[in-house]
């Protein structure tokens, strides 16, 4: 297996994983855990989502997270998730400077998500671009492999957004398995199609393991060249459209994976662990990733 020396792992547990959370877990226990992941090693993570309350009353603390993150972490690469302008107007009045915008590769998942056409969704981050310089934007592109209501979304779809992308100047694209569909064969197809018609886009990974595919996923698309990832602390993260299902792919199993395949990750997998405990026992989710049910078995070491 030809594998990167190094890769990068973005958490988006406090925005992905946390979302899903209906009980709302206190702002001194988000930046908790926030804290739990730079202790670890965690240099980026996608902190929060500027997001109407009204629809994820989760959220709500985006502006108070954010500036204490800024003020307690000035190197932190702190991300955010902006739905559409007033989110990312927010972001930027927050001080963040990193924000991330989803547009769906699928027409049916993006009328879902965020009530407006893939064209408008478009129109929509032209703006952004064009009355926010201060900030760097990242798009996420949602259901770039699958969609819950219209099956495999043809590569067509994602290439007609990354050219979007290309022509804003935008550095980085994150490809997301919005609903865990994937697999390694279809993911090794894509990826290398994007690299060889996008060289010059910054290709990142969000994969959710819905159906248990999400490492295997992971491992083809490091073979691809690819070494930054989004995963989520614990796994968390469920995805909306099938209760009770499992998250993103887990931080602690990504990092026990690389880690044990020479891949350098920077990320300290005891003491992230510990953070994973405190998840366990301070946020109303389940905690799917592996690691922490090895740690505390007592007949199996890692
Ligand atoms: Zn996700």
């Amino acid at each position: 297996m030809k594998l990167p020396k190094k890769v990068r792992i973005r958490d988006v547990g406090p925005r992905d994983g946390f979302q899903n959370v209906r009980t709302f877990i206190d702002t001194d226990k988000k930046l908790e855990i926030i804290d739990g992941l730079v202790t670890a090693g965690i240099q980026a993570i996608e902190i929060t989502s500027f997001v109407n309350p009204k629809a994820i009353p989760q959220m709500a603390d985006a502006a108070k997270v954010a500036a204490e993150v800024r003020k307690k972490y000035p190197d932190l690469e702190a991300l955010a998730l902006v739905p559409n302008l007033r989110g990312a107007e927010n972001a930027s009045k927050a001080g963040i400077r990193n924000v991330a915008y989803v547009v769906s590769a699928s027409e049916a998942h993006n009328k879902a998500n965020v009530n407006r056409s893939i064209d408008e969704s478009v129109e929509n981050l032209k703006e952004l671009v064009l009355q926010h310089p201060e900030l760097n934007v990242r798009v996420d592109i949602a259901t770039a492999f699958g969609c819950p209501y219209s099956g495999t979304t043809p590569p067509e779809n994602v290439f007609r957004l990354l050219k979007v992308c290309r022509e804003l100047r935008i550095q980085e694209v994150t490809l997301c398995d919005t609903i865990g569909i994937a697999n390694p064969k279809q993911v090794s197809g894509l990826l290398n199609a994007v690299k060889d018609g996008f060289p010059e886009l910054n290709i990142a990974l969000h994969l959710h393991n819905t159906r248990g595919m999400a490492l295997a996923n992971m491992a083809v698309a490091a073979e691809c060249g690819i070494t930054n990832f989004e995963t989520s602390v614990g796994g968390l993260g469920g995805c909306p459209f099938a209760p009770g299902s499992e998250g993103n792919a887990a931080t602690e199993d990504t990092v026990y994976m690389f880690e044990q395949m020479g891949v350098e990750t920077g990320i300290d997998l005891e003491k992230l662990i510990e953070t994973v405990s405190y998840v366990q026992a301070n946020v109303d989710a389940l905690v799917t990733g592996k690691m922490l049910k090895v740690k505390n078995s007592t007949c199996i070491n890692f």
